[in-house]
């Protein structure tokens, strides 16, 4: 599943440079995709974008925001069960030029 950031987040902004993904955005700033640019999902906290999320799957063997979140807001989104095989298809989608092999880290291996 997709991690989320929940309403306790107080915007630190420590989480958005340790995503391998640029998936965390800042409140109220528009996110990007292939050079798309899309509307904020919140006005009022750091959010992560499910479309861009792959639990790190492909980089680190844990969620690199829930690793340094100091409130510990980042967590699992029940209502986005993802397979780790989806998670590694997103990676590979959103990073063509690198090669993840077949011993990616992965926080279901750990
Ligand atoms: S779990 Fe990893 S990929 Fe997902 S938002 Fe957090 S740091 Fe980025
Ligand atoms: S590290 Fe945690 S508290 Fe800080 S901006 Fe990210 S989600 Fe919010």
């Amino acid at each position: 599943m997709a991690t989320k950031i929940t309403d306790e987040c107080i915007n630190c902004g420590a989480c958005e440079p340790e995503c391998p993904n640029t998936a965390i955005y800042e409140g109220g700033v528009e996110w990007e995709l292939d050079g798309v640019k899309y509307p904020p999902l919140s006005n009022d906290y750091y959010y992560i974008v499910p479309e861009k999320c792959t639990e790190c799957v492909g980089f680190y063997d844990e969620e690199q925001c829930a690793a340094v979140c100091p409130v510990d807001c980042c967590i699992p989104d029940p209502d986005r069960p993802e397979t780790e095989e989806v998670l590694i298809e997103r990676a590979k989608r959103l990073h063509p030029d690198i090669e993840f092999g077949d011993n990616f880290p992965s926080r279901f291996r750990k």
